[in-house]
């Protein structure tokens, strides 16, 4: 029911860019969200009877019991396989944290690895994708923060998860008049797939140069505001030692979350396991797992009455883990990180997804061919954060409509319609529409099913800043 009441809830639409594209959001597409308990068996715990015997027995009721050899060809995908081989060679079933992360960023075969899978003819789309207003907006609050940062010369601008690029091209497109800052701006790309990496060297109009003085290694230059372009598959490549802004737009929600249900012997991890007809399929850990360290951490940050209702709960370490670094790398070089994401400000329950082509799927179909995703817990970011460093503060989380609102969004839709085709405007009153709006558009006129749906109350913005910055806008 729980897990029900989140997908109705749930906020990771990720629009449609044009109004006359069908894309189903989350909300819309609940109904037809099948329930990972399908395939759900709690993993015994018993020990068989052993028959009294003079040889010495071997206990094998931990192991892993393939199903018999066949030389049936299957029609497994390279993933599949591989998820499969991984659960055969350990001898058990993996952490539904594990599955996520293969599914999604192995370096062969994950959902993000190989291609494209934004857009109309992909399988989601994000606010940067919806309209220029987002990225033109980030860069508002980023050039604000450069201001109480005292306009550094050097600033290492970083994008996690950048996507296709478009946020940030948005963004130095919007900032490029205003040279001191683009002329500051040293950017960093953090992105682990190849495919959306040439994406973005093309959507921020990139070029390879030589180095200069004597250094043999190439440079990329962006020539949308002339600014040095470099790329890294994590955030600790990028180079420390100077004030660094950090932007992280649906970057946590992909972040590997374990799950936690709560079984009569206690809070049991789920797993993923492959049964004798060599399918996934939920299972329940006989005993605690390395992740519980994190489950109890987590609960001890939130009051008894939060947990009290709850027997399922999602831990994301690796979410916990990427804010302490931001948090470090802020307190020691200064500046800030912004977080925007669809969450809670809270402990989360069961929210994890798979969305294929906008249509919801079930977790274990195909893996690797749809997106998986999880809420993500501020509470537990701000705790992380202020655990790590004494040296930043946490802002937020407020709505992502009174942030664009703040940041001045109104007045940018106005200007940006007085100069635009009769298409134009459509598509610029659906996409602020679905930025901030909540709701189905009441101005849409169009069939129901097509409807803008704004996610502005769904999707949440935190900052994390080094004291020395004040408070940042728009969180004053
Ligand atoms: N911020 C973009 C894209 C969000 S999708 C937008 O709003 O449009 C998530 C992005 O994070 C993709 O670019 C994906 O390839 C990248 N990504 C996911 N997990 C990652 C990881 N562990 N390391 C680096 N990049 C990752």
């Amino acid at each position: 029911m729980l897990r029900r009441a989140l997908l109705q809830a749930s906020t990771r639409c990720r629009f449609s860019s044009s109004s006359s594209l069908l894309l189903a959001s989350r909300r819309q597409c609940s109904s037809s969200s099948p329930s990972s308990d399908d395939h759900f068996v709690e993993q015994s715990v018993d020990t068989p009877q052993t028959p009294p015997s003079a040889t010495i027995s071997i206990d094998r009721s931990t192991l892993y019991h393939p199903s018999d050899h066949s030389h049936e060809p299957t029609a497994d995908s390279e993933l599949v396989k591989h998820l499969k081989n991984i659960i055969k060679f350990r001898g058990g079933p993996i952490t539904v944290a594990e599955y996520m992360e293969e599914v999604l960023t192995n370096p062969k075969a994950g959902f993000y690895i190989n291609r494209d899978v934004f857009g109309a003819g992909g399988d989601f789309i994000t606010s940067p994708e919806v309209s220029q207003m987002f990225g033109e907006m980030i860069g508002v609050w980023t050039m604000c923060l450069w201001e109480q940062m005292g306009q550094p010369k050097k600033v290492n601008l970083v994008e996690l998860g950048p996507g296709r690029g478009t946020l940030l091209a948005d963004l130095l497109r919007g900032a490029s008049k205003f040279k001191n800052f683009t002329e500051s701006l040293q950017i960093h790309m953090v992105e682990c797939s190849p495919a959306l990496q040439k994406i973005q060297y093309e959507n921020l109009k990139c070029l390879t140069e030589d180095g200069i003085d004597g250094n043999t290694e190439k440079r990329c230059i962006s020539t949308v505001a002339g600014t040095p372009v470099s790329w890294h598959m994590t955030l600790e490549q990028v180079p420390t030692g100077f004030p660094t802004i950090i932007i992280a737009h649906e970057f946590y929600d992909a972040l590997p979350v374990h799950q936690f249900q709560k079984a009569s012997r206690g809070w049991c991890e789920k797993m993923i396991d492959v049964t004798e007809n060599s399918l996934f399929r939920f299972v329940l850990s006989p005993q605690p797992t390395p992740a519980t360290l994190y489950l109890m951490k987590r609960c001890r940050w939130a009051e008894t009455k939060e947990i009290a209702g709850l027997d399922h709960i999602e831990v994301c370490p690796k979410a916990m883990d990427l804010t302490q670094e931001i948090s470090n790398r802020i307190g020691t070089d200064g500046g800030g990180a912004l977080i925007i994401d669809y969450g809670l400000n809270g402990i989360v329950s069961d929210s994890l997804q798979a969305i294929r082509k906008h249509k919801f799927v079930d977790i274990l179909d195909d893996p690797g061919s749809a997106d998986l995703s999880a809420y993500v817990d501020f509470a537990a970011i701000r705790h992380s954060a202020e655990e790590v460093s004494g040296d930043v503060s946490v802002h937020g989380p407020m709505t992502q409509s009174q942030f664009l609102g703040s940041l001045g969004i109104n007045f940018r839709v106005e200007a940006l319609l007085e100069n635009c085709t009769d298409e134009q405007a459509e598509s610029l009153r659906t996409g602020y529409w679905r930025l901030v709006g909540n709701g189905e558009a009441p101005f849409w006129e169009g069939p129901d099913e097509e409807a803008p749906i704004g996610m502005g109350n769904r999707y949440l913005a935190m900052a994390i800043v080094n004291k020395k910055q004040g408070v940042p806008v728009p969180f004053e």
